[in-house]
């Protein structure tokens, strides 16, 4: 995660270091920092947690920087060493000459470290980012070249890594390289903008390069130097991106996140658009570069995914098994890359990503491409990086999602899922004409359901307040909606830190049922269907240990009254859109909770919104 900028040009440098760090601090807030070439030497600026802090530090330092143009910055998600200043980035070696800040992992650190501090180099942090200056030093004293000793630093090293470099002696000179992890330059006229990702440098262009593996470049403010994989000069791919930029605004709501979920019924609407025009036409769905006679002959289908995106790919197995009769298999990615999988040219593999940057599931993908799987990616970010590996690409179109607690992308993926599902259903003729166009109506009419529910949230709210005080809550849902549980669940684990579990609830007897008495809320998610009655006697189970009971229905049955302490009501669906429709109160009764609780709701702690580390 993490996330890195740089500039080198001839604008003051650290507003533009600051603003960047700003568009990018959805990936970590552990703590920022930045590193400035003054006239006589690298100065570095690091504060703990939130970049407000960096701020701070800097304020009383202005007349030290004023004339720097050229500088690197960090926002840190750590993962080696604790969230102190001590291992914020940047990181410099011995002498101070060199400063990098690093995105990603370095694995062989331990030994790397070992082996530099027996040549007399000393630690100042715990990370593993501080080996990387190191090496880089003790390479540059050798090769005196900082492109060539950044190229020999790297070779040394294993793991993932983005990294940006800069060096006393040269005033305007920084070098980059990347490995799986994310690096975008933007090119100005006399000056270039490095960042992990696009949102920080769309406001000065549209021009861009993004980086390959093991790519080294070398920028000044009037030269672009590139270095493939191999150490030949290559041209780079300078590419216009396709975005505009947006002023992220909380437009009245109270948080980012309440934001966004008042923003669903409109995603739904986006996604549908010239995809599903009446009932009555196909699907189309152009993004499928599968041909019939492919999609027809598959027989199966994996996904990976990691998350909320997870929780979308179970109701998206659920919805393919259901209407397209192929087995589908579905997998958190940081388990399938590190198992034999048998996907082969047979596979349909598909990857569901926010971002389009988790590292788990690039990998993944990476592995099923080698070995002939046509990869169809669900993502928020066409221009990712799991979108570049995408034979097939089905952008979900949310918008930008600012809040790290993914509510308006889940919905958007899960439509993304009904929609490949209905598709291949219509070629396949899997199902009855009669039902694919009634449930072409439904799926038309679910904006107005779920702008029913957020007009009026104050049962949401009384409930929130009322279960706020709780330590464990449990989610429970049978069917299509027990991934509706696991991601209820995750939801409230990620903003209020109440220790939250979904099951689905046939188990609940096979163990979990041991820990309810009368202080463990049990949420039951009651959809009418084929599992409405079995959910009952699972709820009445639970009501039996004397669980305080919460029903989530679209049932007006009046046995409910009974049972439940607390009803939330929800309209009226078919069964195999209620994991939309369901969703939303969860996410409000999350949000309420984490709310009324006085929890950071748009920047829980220790978590970052782009996971791009294994
Ligand atoms: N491994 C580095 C650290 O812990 C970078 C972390 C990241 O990429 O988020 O500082």
């Amino acid at each position: 995660m993490c996330g890195i900028v740089g500039y080198v040009g001839y604008q003051p440098v650290v507003d533009i270091l600051i603003d960047g760090l700003e568009q990018l601090e959805y990936r970590g807030y552990d703590s920022s920092g930045i590193a400035v070439k003054t006239s006589d030497k690298i100065e570095v600026f690091k504060a703990e947690g939130k970049l407000c802090n960096l701020r701070e530090v800097l304020k009383p330092n202005v007349d030290l920087f004023k004339d720097s143009t050229m500088g690197i910055g960090h926002i840190r998600w750590a993962t080696h060493g604790a969230p102190t200043v001590l291992n914020a980035h940047p990181h410099t070696c011995n002498c101070g000459n060199i400063a990098i800040v690093h995105n990603g992992i370095i694995e062989n650190y331990k030994e790397l470290r070992e082996q530099l501090e027996a040549k007399g180099c000393v630690f100042k942090s715990q990370t593993d980012t501080e080996t990387i200056a190191h090496l880089i030093g003790q390479k540059y004293a050798e090769v005196k070249d900082l492109t060539k000793a950044v190229e020999l630093a790297t070779k040394e090293l294993e793991g993932a890594y983005a990294l940006c470099v800069m060096h006393n002696d040269h005033k305007n000179k920084i070098v980059i390289t990347k490995r799986n992890a994310p690096l975008v330059v933007g090119i100005g006229e006399g000056e270039f903008f490095i960042a992990s990702d696009v949102p920080a440098i769309i406001k000065h262009t549209k021009k861009a390069v993004y980086l390959g593996d093991n790519q080294v470049a070398t920028l000044t403010p009037d030269s672009f130097e590139l270095l493939s994989a191999d150490g030949d000069i290559i041209q780079p791919k300078v590419e216009i991106l396709p975005w505009e930029p947006v002023a992220l605004s909380k437009m009245g709501y109270k948080h980012f996140m309440l934001k966004e979920i008042h923003e669903q019924p409109d995603v739904v609407r986006n996604i549908l658009f010239g995809k599903l025009h009446t009932p009555d036409e196909p699907i189309i769905l152009d993004e499928v570069k599968l041909t019939k006679d492919k999609l027809k002959e598959l027989n199966r289908i994996q996904i990976v995914a990691c998350g909320t995106s997870l929780h979308a790919a179970m109701v998206g197995k659920y919805l393919i098994e259901q209407l397209c009769e192929i087995p589908v298999d579905v997998e958190p990615s940081s388990e399938y890359i590190y198992r034999k999988t048998v996907t082969d040219s047979h596979t349909l593999v598909v990857g569901v990503s926010q971002s389009g940057e988790t590292a788990d599931t690039i990998t993944a993908i990476k592995q099923s491409k080698a070995r002939g799987s046509h990869i169809l990616i669900i993502t928020n970010r066409p221009d990712s990086a799991m979108a570049r590996l995408a034979d097939s690409l089905i952008p979900v179109n949310a918008g930008i999602e600012v809040s790290v607690a993914a509510t308006k992308s889940y919905t958007a993926q899960l439509m993304a899922f009904y929609l490949l599902a209905l598709y291949m259903a219509e070629i396949k003729n899997s199902v009855e004409q009669s039902l694919l166009i009634n449930l072409k109506s439904e799926m038309m009419i679910l904006p107005q359901k779920i702008e029913q529910i957020l007009s009026s949230t104050e049962n949401i709210q009384k409930c929130a307040r009322a279960y706020a005080n709780t330590r464990d809550f449990i989610y429970i849902a049978r069917g299509i909606n027990f991934p509706t549980a696991l991601e209820g669940a995750l939801k409230l684990k990620e903003i209020s830190y109440i220790n939250a579990t979904g099951y689905c609830a046939g188990e609940l007897k096979h163990g979990p049922i041991a820990m309810l008495d009368e202080t463990m809320p049990v949420l039951s998610i009651l959809m009418k269907g084929c599992v409405y009655e079995k959910l009952l006697t699972n709820s009445e189970e639970a009501k039996a240990r004397n669980a305080r009971m919460i029903a989530l229905t679209n049932s007006r049955d009046e046995k409910l009254e009974s049972l439940f302490d607390y009803i939330l009501r929800v309209p009226d669906v078919q069964e195999i859109f209620s994991p939309v429709i369901s969703m939303v109160p969860l996410q409000l009764l999350a949000y309420y909770i984490s709310e009324f609780l006085g929890k950071d709701v748009d920047q829980p702690r220790n978590l970052a919104k782009s996971v791009t580390v294994e």
